[in-house]
């Protein structure tokens, strides 16, 4: 029931108000720590710890 819901945010979290997805799985090669996905402007990968941006090829 709630447990499917569970599992899946824990694979990623959504954050509404700004339109991010974090996905734990992925991290930034240069800190290693969880980076967060970003749609807009462009599509990228971005490491608010470091500051890394990886872009995203369409
Ligand atoms: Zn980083």
């Amino acid at each position: 029931m709630a447990g499917e819901k569970r599992f899946r945010s824990a694979l990623y979290e959504i954050d509404y108000k700004t339109g991010t997805i974090r996905l734990k799985n992925k991290v930034c090669p240069r800190c290693g720590r969880v980076m967060a996905f970003h749609k807009q402007p462009v599509p990228r990968w971005h490491c608010g710890y470091c500051g890394y941006v990886e872009y995203v090829r369409q």
